[in-house]
């Protein structure tokens, strides 16, 4: 993490939830590897970008993947694209969505990301005009020209707020009635955020349960959970058995963590009949290295059979967006 420039940023980091010292010894994983098993093509809902000139400074990859975790940083954000693009095309992901990160710009990043040869991109605007009090006609002009196509990643819980309050709704309302799908970080954020960037960070503010009042209020709103609320599993559960059209996704599990403790909380998920509405997502931050990692970290996990494993990495992200929507290459 960009920990100093992001304090004098905006503070807010956008990222993923597990704490970087929890990690587990390593039980496999052949990232990079020739020859390695993929699936035939995959959708990749939670990926981050930073402006093309934004200066490096991650700090330890978070991943436990020996393959990837000594592999070269980019140095700025311009190189960190090149590399995320190359690494979706060495892992068949078709489709990316791509919001900005750690006080990089919305508008620019989506400018920059956008349009150009490769994998396809869809860009998403973060929490930080809601936060902020943009008037929402500015914001859904945006959304016409088609320069966005989410609300996502809205990171509330970096700011200590949720989505129930009363002061996002003309936001929520807007992105229902156009059908623009929202993407609302639940569950954790890296190590010691309240006491370094995010002062404002508060660990009850990842709970879903708030996402009840917006799913009443909202009942055509097209939502899903990244980070699949973990390790709010009850509260992510009763959401999802109560709102039948609400989606998870599984960043950044499958580069985080072991092969176990990844392949243990899929089996949760379709334990509880969930295995129609989980969605793959990398949440790769400053390391593109982490989306061979966490290919192969689903490619690979013996509790999925070969549908469950094609209905994560595509099917279930054609089903919640709408193939006319994604407008897919053949
Ligand atoms: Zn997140």
């Amino acid at each position: 993490m960009r920990m100093a420039s992001a304090v004098s940023a905006l503070g807010v980091v956008i990222a993923a939830w597990v704490a970087a010292w929890a990690i587990p010894a390593h039980a496999g994983g052949n990232a990079g590897d020739a020859g390695r098993a993929l699936p035939a093509r995959v959708i990749d809902v939670h990926l981050h970008g930073y402006e093309a000139d934004a200066v490096n400074e991650a700090g330890p990859y978070y991943g436990i993947d020996a393959a990837t975790r000594d592999a070269p940083t980019p140095a700025n954000g311009a190189a960190h694209r090149q590399a995320t693009l190359a690494a979706m095309e060495r892992n068949h992901i078709v489709l990316g969505i791509v919001s900005a990160s750690d006080g990089s710009d919305d508008l620019i990043v989506a400018r920059q990301w956008a349009g150009k040869p490769g994998p396809r991109i869809l860009t998403g605007v973060t929490e930080r005009p809601m936060a902020h009090g943009v008037a929402p006609e500015r914001l859904a002009a945006l959304f016409d020209d088609g320069t966005y196509f989410l609300l996502g990643e809205v990171g509330l819980q970096y700011r200590g707020a949720t989505l129930d309050e009363e002061r996002f709704e003309p936001y929520l309302a807007m992105a229902e009635k156009k059908g623009i799908p929202v993407a609302v970080h639940t569950g954790l954020g890296p190590p010691e955020m309240a006491r370094t960037v995010a002062p404002e960070f508060r660990i009850e503010a990842g709970n879903p349960i708030p996402l009840e009042k917006v799913l009443i209020r909202h009942p055509d709103l097209k939502i899903w959970a990244m980070h699949s609320g973990f390790p709010w599993d009850a509260e992510m559960f009763a959401i999802m058995q109560q709102f039948t059209k609400i989606y998870v996704d599984i960043s950044p599990l499958p580069w985080m963590m072991s092969q176990e403790i990844v392949d243990r909380r899929l089996k949760w998920l379709l334990d509880w009949g969930m295995g129609k509405r989980i969605m793959f997502g990398t949440d790769q931050m400053y390391w593109p290295q982490a989306i061979d990692a966490a290919v192969s970290a689903i490619e690979n996990s013996t509790v999925l059979t070969r549908e469950q494993k094609d209905d994560i990495f595509y099917n279930n992200a054609v089903r919640f967006f709408g193939a006319d929507r994604l407008n897919l290459p053949d």
